[in-house]
């Protein structure tokens, strides 16, 4: 066929014999300069790929490090980011010379950064940003870190956060190839912390920053899923606000949020590494105890319990407390359940704790609903008499 078995025009020897010609005429040149896009094309691209297999926030910020390092090393590199599905709280990670350093400043929103940013949703000197934004509550955190360029994290919900390149150690300007770089870059890093902020907070509940009930289902059914395989004991606790809703009554919703926010804090400081704590519903919290028999479930949920009831919760120029019934259940590879009477037997012990008088915690055991019904004929009797 013609053309394909031709040989190419402009062989070596031609090359050759018009060596001194295309260097002149800087073609040369320009052929070294789109080798040299093409290898950093090639080597964003591989970043690229391993930016979105990360699935943590310290993984992608460790992914840009090391792609930083081969080029240039700025005297500051902070992230500053909305905290995923978790209401309000930003999340600040920042490197002095590519290693990481607790924060010098306190941001406590990114409302301002926002605001800019949605108007002007690129990257930005910071000498042009003082200069359009001069107010001192979102400039002087940056100049803490030697703001040279900010870089916003776009998403599909608007602006997450920005990246701050200080100043590059050497003192020189950033190169606009090292500027392409950076904005490269940081598209792909805005696209894997997006990834990560909506699967976070797909897991989480907004409101507590502790897991929710569709997430806690899923590990239920991993750890169901282990205990039948591998042995052991799972343990299952949930809890319940006691008379939550005349809290809410007495003190107003608000309050009642600032107490539930409490208990998540609290339940998760008393639990070990690898246990799951949730928020099941309203004022309902779910723990999963893996490795835990019916004793060691029970000896949780009454540190857990107690825990609650010391709680101090501050509320505007209130000290509020409150106390939390408490049902327990264990399972084993000889007594398997599916998840859903695993939640119910916690649920029927909880009953139980709530018609004793609630403030306690019940261990689950076989005839407790017929139990719970005596404690409920005996006092409807009493109220009677
Ligand atoms: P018991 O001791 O029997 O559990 O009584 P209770 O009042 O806690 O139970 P009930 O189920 O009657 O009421 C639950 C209350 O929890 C009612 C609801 O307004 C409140 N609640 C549920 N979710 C939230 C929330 O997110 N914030 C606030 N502040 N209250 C909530
Ligand atoms: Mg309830
Ligand atoms: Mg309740």
């Amino acid at each position: 066929m013609e053309g394909t078995n031709r040989e190419a025009p402009g062989g070596n020897e031609d090359y050759l014999k018009y060596y001194d010609l295309l260097k002149r005429i800087g073609v040369l040149d320009e052929l070294q300069h789109y080798r040299n896009e093409i290898s950093n094309l090639e080597e964003i691209i591989s970043q690229a790929v391993e930016l979105l297999s990360k699935s943590s926030i310290e993984e992608v910020l460790e992914v840009v490090v090391q792609g930083l390092m081969d080029k240039f090393i700025p005297s500051y590199l902070t992230l500053i980011l909305q905290e995923a599905g978790v209401e309000g709280k930003i999340l600040v990670k920042c490197y002095e010379r590519l290693r990481e350093i607790p924060p010098p400043f306190e941001i406590t929103s990114l409302d301002g950064y926002r605001e800019f940013f949605e108007r002007h949703p690129s990257s930005i000197s910071f000498s042009l940003f003082e200069y359009k934004v001069p107010s001192p509550g979102l400039v002087e955190p940056l100049r803490a870190v030697e703001a040279e360029i900010l870089v916003p994290v776009i998403g599909m919900g608007g602006v997450y956060g920005l990246i701050v390149f200080g100043k590059k150690v050497l003192g020189e300007d950033y190169t606009p190839q090292e500027l392409a770089y950076i904005g490269r870059l940081v598209g792909f890093v805005s696209i894997s912390l997006q990834n990560n902020i909506h699967y976070r907070s797909s897991i989480m509940d907004f409101k507590t920053g502790i897991y929710n009930a569709s997430f806690f289902m899923r590990r239920l059914e991993e750890e169901l899923y282990r205990v039948k395989r591998y042995g052991g004991h799972l343990g299952l606790i949930i809890l319940d606000v006691d008379h939550f809703k005349l809290f809410n009554d007495r003190y107003g919703h608000l309050a009642g949020d600032e107490v539930l926010i409490s208990i998540a804090r609290d339940i998760k400081q008393n639990l070990r590494k690898g246990d799951v704590a949730a928020r099941y519903g309203g004022e309902e919290f779910v723990v999963l105890l893996p490795g835990a028999n019916r004793n060691a479930a029970y000896i949780v949920a009454e540190r857990v319990r107690h825990s609650i009831e010391l709680m101090k919760v501050y509320f505007e120029d209130k000290i509020l407390h409150v106390t939390v019934s408490v049902g327990v259940t264990s399972c084993t590879r000889y007594r398997l359940l599916d998840p859903r009477k695993l939640i119910e037997e916690a649920d029927q012990a909880l009953y139980l704790s709530k018609e004793r008088g609630r403030n306690r915690t019940t261990v689950y055991r076989k005839g407790l609903l017929s139990l719970a019904e005596e404690y409920r004929e005996a006092l409807l009797e009493q109220v009677r008499t």
